[in-house]
C-alpha cells in the first residue's frame, strides 16, 4: 500500500504521520517512511540545494519543478517500488500532489506541463490513499506563529494569501476528482484526526 499525506503548512502532517507510524508499529506491519526531496543520494543533494540560503543561488520556478521531479523519479525507482515489491507499506510525507498544488497552483506553472510531468514520473505506480489535511489559512498562520516554524522557512508563502488560496484550491479540486482522497478537517484535535486516519486505514487493510 502506498499512502500519502498532503496539506498546506501547519496542517499537522508531520504530527499525524508520527502517530500513524506508531500505530503501524503496534500492528507489527512493515513500512517505510519517506519524504521528498530526499531519501536517495540524489534526493538529499537536491534537498540541500532547495533549502540552501546561498545568496547567489537562484532557482526559478521551472527549475524548482524539475528539481522536485528529479528527486521524485529517483525515489520512486530506488525506494518506493522496491519497498512495495517487498510487501511493505510506504508512507509519504508529501508526494506528487504537492507539486500539482505548489508548483502548478501556487507558482502558476503551465498546468499541462506539470500534469504530464507528474503523470510520467508516477508511471504505473498507484497511490492507494491520500490523507489530505485541510485547514483555513488563518488557523495555519496562528499555528505556525505559535510553534515559531513560520520563521524557519517559506514565510513568504504563508504571508502570501493568494498563493495559499491557489495551493488549497488545487488540493480541494483533487479531493473532488480522486477517489483515493480522504478529506480531513485539520482544525480538529490531533487525536480526532488520527482516529479518522486509523479507522479509514483499517478498512483499507481489509480490502
Ligand atoms: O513538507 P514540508 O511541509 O516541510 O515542506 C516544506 C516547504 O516546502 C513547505 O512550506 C512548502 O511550501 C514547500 N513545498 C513546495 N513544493 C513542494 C513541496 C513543498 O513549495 N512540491
Ligand atoms: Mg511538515
Amino acid at each position: 500500500l502506498l499512502i500519502t499525506f498532503e496539506g498546506l503548512d501547519g496542517a499537522g502532517k508531520t504530527t499525524q504521520i508520527n502517530l500513524f507510524q506508531q500505530y503501524l508499529q503496534q500492528l507489527h506491519l512493515p513500512y517505510v517512511y519517506l519524504r521528498e526531496p530526499g531519501g536517495t543520494v540524489l534526493g538529499e543533494e537536491i534537498r540541500t540545494l532547495l533549502k540552501s540560503t546561498r545568496a547567489d543561488l537562484k532557482i526559478n520556478d521551472l527549475a524548482e519543478l524539475l528539481l522536485f521531479s528529479a528527486a521524485r523519479a529517483e525515489i520512486i525507482a530506488e525506494k518506493i517500488k522496491p519497498a512495495l515489491a517487498a510487501g511493505k507499506i510506504v508512507i509519504m510525507d508529501r508526494f506528487i500532489d504537492s507539486t500539482l498544488a505548489y508548483q502548478g497552483g501556487g507558482r502558476g506553472l503551465d498546468a499541462d506541463l506539470v500534469n504530464s510531468l507528474c503523470r510520467n514520473i508516477l508511471g504505473d505506480l498507484v497511490i492507494d490513499r491520500t490523507y489530505y489535511l485541510d485547514l483555513p489559512r488563518a488557523v495555519a498562520v496562528q499555528r505556525l506563529q505559535q510553534t515559531g516554524k513560520a520563521a524557519e522557512d517559506r514565510l513568504d508563502l504563508i504571508a502570501d494569501e493568494e498563493f495559499w488560496r491557489r495551493v488549497r484550491s488545487v488540493y480541494l479540486h483533487l479531493q473532488k476528482q480522486e477517489t483515493r482522497y480522504l478529506l480531513l478537517d485539520a482544525t480538529a484535535a490531533v487525536p480526532v484526526v488520527q482516529a479518522q486516519i486509523k479507522a479509514d486505514f483499517s478498512q483499507l487493510l481489509e480490502q
